[in-house]
């Protein structure tokens, strides 16, 4: 099933997860004890991510295709821009496609380590609004594109990267998921905004629940997003305690997904990065609410 009708057919939010490829073939086999304990919690798909270069390209569909065929949940692979040029983008979405998996997150790719500026691979693309062009063109997938509460952290601004990504759902995109974030204000102003600019899709809040405040800290140093002070001090206050880490950063994302849904949210995507303790604790928070919401009808979804 497509984005498209994943996001029509739901009475209630639509609950993803993401995931990422295991590097070594011991933690390959620490992903797979993990994933039955994810797909328990019945989200409405999973997408598995795609590595800069190297061997864990692969697995992202190895891995997608996994999770399709042994749990019969729906997947998206992502593809991204680096690396490689038009050809090798085709054999790829052939592959995709060949294993039954119907959607993709199409995003241009971070530059590769050591390289500070993304450069287009020759015979490649420069934006992800060419990949989401080319994935049209060929047809067959659902497509799913980022966006950037906070702005992405090469935009010149935040009015310019709201007109490139209404061009990119232009060019194809069903569904806009958005890059981690911790306070939702920035969400609600990014989609009244982007609806401003004729974004009609589902924009979809990425959020990423705290399990390490050294984690969040290289990640949102990374991706340019925020760390709200209160948070903050909630996490140094745990210290070196994980045990206080985890419980501060359950709180904080079952509070954001609470808030976020109850302000209209189209679905909550997680960054679940290969755990499921953390998502258990969460999910059971937030069931009540999406229970909720499903009786009582949606209205005021973005
Ligand atoms: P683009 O849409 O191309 O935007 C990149 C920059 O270029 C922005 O500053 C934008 O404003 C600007 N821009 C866009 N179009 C134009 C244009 N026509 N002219 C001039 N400027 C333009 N990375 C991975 O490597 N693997 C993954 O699996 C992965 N998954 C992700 C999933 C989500 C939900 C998100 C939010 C991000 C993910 N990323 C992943 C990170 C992503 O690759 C980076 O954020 C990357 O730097 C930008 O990708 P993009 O698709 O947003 O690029």
């Amino acid at each position: 099933m497509r984005f498209s009708e994943i996001f029509s057919r739901r009475a209630r939010p639509v609950i993803s997860f993401e995931v990422f490829p295991p590097k070594t073939d011991s933690s390959m086999e620490s992903f797979r004890a993990v994933l039955p304990r994810l797909v328990a919690l019945a989200p409405d798909f999973m997408t598995v991510t795609y590595g800069a270069l190297g061997s864990t390209q692969s697995r992202t569909l190895e891995i997608a295709a996994l999770i399709k065929r042994q749990y019969r949940l729906e997947t998206a692979c992502h593809l991204t821009c680096v690396g490689s040029d038009r050809e090798a983008i085709g054999r790829t979405l052939d592959a995709i496609a060949a294993a039954g998996i119907e959607n993709i997150v199409a995003l241009r790719g971070d530059p590769p380590q050591g390289q500070k500026d993304y450069v287009p691979p020759p015979g490649g693309y420069r934006h992800a609004i060419e990949l989401v062009e080319h994935i049209r063109r060929r047809g067959g997938f659902g497509i799913a594109v980022a966006g950037y509460p906070e702005k992405h952290i090469e935009a010149e601004s935040f009015e310019s990267d709201l007109g490139h990504l209404a061009r990119k759902v232009q060019a194809g995109g069903d569904v806009v998921v958005t890059q981690l974030f911790y306070d939702n204000a920035h969400y609600f102003r990014f989609a009244q905004m982007a609806r401003g600019r004729a974004v009609r899709v589902p924009i979809v809040p990425g959020l990423l629940p705290i399990v390490s405040l050294q984690q969040v800290k290289r990640l949102t140093s990374m991706c340019g997003a925020s760390i709200p002070t209160s948070l903050l001090a909630a996490l140094e206050e745990a210290g070196p305690d994980e045990e206080a880490t985890l419980d501060a950063g359950v709180r904080h994302a079952a509070e954001q997904a609470r808030g976020l849904l109850e302000g209209g949210a189209p679905g909550i995507h997680f960054y679940v990065l290969n755990r499921f303790h953390h998502m258990e604790r969460i999910l059971s928070e937030i069931r009540p609410l999406l229970v909720s919401i499903e009786k009582g009808g949606r209205g005021g979804a973005r």
